[in-house]
């Protein structure tokens, strides 16, 4: 469904990913691992075209069968991509209420009013916070349990959920990964970058992206995830060749 391919980017005279060529398919778990700095957040941002990131030519990015590499993010989201952010910004004075109108233009207000407040009570979150600019005034929990909401709203076909697990309690954890399997249809695609096992005991990944100093580094099954995670850790992992690395 999103194919990548020989994407190599820049921010400002920054070299940051190099000719990554990777495939996300329909109904698929991928984990999206690698050590701080290994590009992992801005290849994500890339996928959904932030405009500060300037790929190079050869870059083509395709949804759907059809090339979204120069599209607007805003389109890209129409299309069904989704990104939760590692950390994601606040912004007073632009409400909840009015984004999901936005965001979702042809659901009625009292139906997207009446979702939302399902969900957040799913979720734990305080229904106060949905009246609040987004963002603004909530602890780190409580952002990463809304844009969890959020997923929810927009029911993307796609979604890279960039460090959901980090900054959260235990308790949290376990309701953002009950609530996503809940409401998770057969189709969508699920991306996770992480740190940790936390969500993938869950979602047991179809497979494992090893990315490192903005390459991918190592590909693999499931069951990578957790060598690494668990185990072995990055440097480990990129030294043995224990475990069958598929070559990109
Ligand atoms: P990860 O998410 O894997 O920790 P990032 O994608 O956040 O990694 O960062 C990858 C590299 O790109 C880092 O060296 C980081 O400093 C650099 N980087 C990220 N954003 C910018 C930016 N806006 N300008 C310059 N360098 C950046
Ligand atoms: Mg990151």
């Amino acid at each position: 469904m999103l194919e990548i391919r020989h994407l190599s980017a820049t921010i400002g005279d920054r070299k940051i990913l190099s000719d990554i060529t990777l495939s996300f398919e329909t109904g698929k778990t991928y984990a999206l691992l690698g050590p701080n700095g290994s590009g992992k957040s801005t290849l994500a941002a890339a996928i959904l075209g932030r405009p500060d990131i300037v790929f190079s030519e050869n870059t083509e990015i395709s949804f759907e069968n059809s090339s979204i590499t120069t599209l607007d993010t805003h389109k890209r989201a129409r299309l069904g991509l989704f990104l939760s952010f590692q950390s994601p910004p606040a912004l007073p004075g632009v409400s909840v209420s009015a984004l999901l109108r936005h965001a979702l233009p042809t659901e009625k207000a009292i139906d997207i009013r009446s979702r939302a407040q399902t969900y957040a009570s799913e979720l734990d979150i305080s229904k106060s916070l949905l009246s609040r600019g987004l963002y603004d005034g909530f602890s780190g929990g409580e952002r990463k349990k809304f844009e969890t909401l959020l997923w929810a709203m927009l029911r993307p076909k796609i979604a890279l959920f960039d460090e959901l697990d980090t900054g959260v309690d235990v308790d949290a954890q376990k309701k953002i990964a009950s609530f996503l399997k809940k409401y998770r249809e057969p189709e969508q695609c699920f991306v996770f970058i992480t740190h940790s096992l936390s969500l993938l005991e869950t979602f047991f990944p179809d497979e494992t992206i090893v990315l490192g100093e903005g390459r991918v580094m190592k590909t693999g099954n499931g069951a990578l995830s957790k060598t690494i995670l668990q185990e072995e850790g990055f440097e480990e992992s990129a030294r043995t060749n224990t475990l069958q690395a598929t070559p990109r």
